[in-house]
């Protein structure tokens, strides 16, 4: 499943082809996906019009229009977009097809058609963080993202760090990979309660995560063209993991072995040594 540093992969790898680019046709498979493709609302908002944007909220492409418009993409489990020349047959999985001014297609594939485009209208755009993202925390990259908010949050509560980082209404988009490693990386044990946590331990937390994310984005990022000519399925991330599924194996910092133990129904893992 895509999680933010691929989203935001994507997100860098889209940017530079389709910011100034103008949409003049829109296809769909007609097939539903999470949601059903508004179609018809895509073609009135986004035909004729000119990107003037890409970005990422969490793990949503956003695709700004020159009238203040916007296309949410959400990729899903297996969802993936590419750019082809007209002449390359659609897939079967393709759903979506945008037609670009440059003679290109931007495509959207997704076999088990887990993920959502959505169309928002420029009077909705200035909403978004109510609506859309409501239930959604600060980006992990976000100047709201402090040591003060986690640890204000955390106050009285039982929850175990984990599963606490990996909520969303808590940060946006740290899956289960990326906070046992930066649970590893601030030396904090995965189970322990929140509410018992210094704020120096958060402190140490927050720079442990964006590392983490940093560090997968950037070896994603060399890894673009993949991404971008569908087909990917690389975990490019894996070669550098310090605790995730090295459960027997020795700790990389001091040799202990690495314990496994479920939390909030994810695999955990753990150096006993390295992390209090
Ligand atoms: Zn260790």
């Amino acid at each position: 499943m895509p999680e933010l540093p691929e989203v935001e992969v994507v997100c860098r790898g889209l940017r530079p082809h389709l910011v100034g680019r103008a949409v003049t046709g829109i296809l769909t498979s007609g097939k539903k996906l999470r949601e059903e493709i508004p179609a018809e609302r895509l073609r009135r908002e986004m035909v004729d019009r000119r990107i003037v944007s890409v970005t990422r909220r969490a793990k949503f492409l956003q695709v700004g229009l020159e009238t203040g418009a916007m296309v949410l993409i959400h990729l899903g489990m297996t969802g993936n977009l590419g750019f082809f020349p007209p002449v390359v047959p659609p897939a079967r999985h393709d759903h979506v097809r945008w037609l670009l001014d440059n003679g290109l297609e931007l495509r959207y594939h997704d076999t088990r058609r887990f993920g959502a485009i959505r169309v928002l209208g420029p009077e909705e755009v200035p909403r978004l963080e109510e609506t859309v993202y409501r239930t959604t925390g600060p980006e992990p990259f976000g100047e709201d993202f402090t040591a003060d908010y986690l640890h204000r949050l955390a106050k009285g509560r039982e929850v175990a760090v984990k599963a606490f980082i990996m909520t969303n209404q808590v940060v946006a988009g740290v899956g289960n990979i990326y906070a046992n490693e930066s649970l590893f990386r601030a030396g904090i044990r995965p189970d322990r309660k929140v509410k018992s946590l210094s704020r120096n331990e958060w402190a140490r937390l927050i720079p442990a995560i964006r590392e983490i994310l940093r560090h997968a984005i950037e070896c994603g990022g060399s890894t673009i063209s993949d991404f971008l000519d569908a087909g990917r399925e690389k975990g490019y991330f894996q070669i550098n993991f310090k605790v995730y599924g090295r459960d027997g194996q020795a700790c990389t910092a001091c040799g202990a072995a690495i314990g496994k133990k479920t939390i909030g129904g994810r695999a955990s893992y753990c150096c006993p040594n390295c992390q209090t």
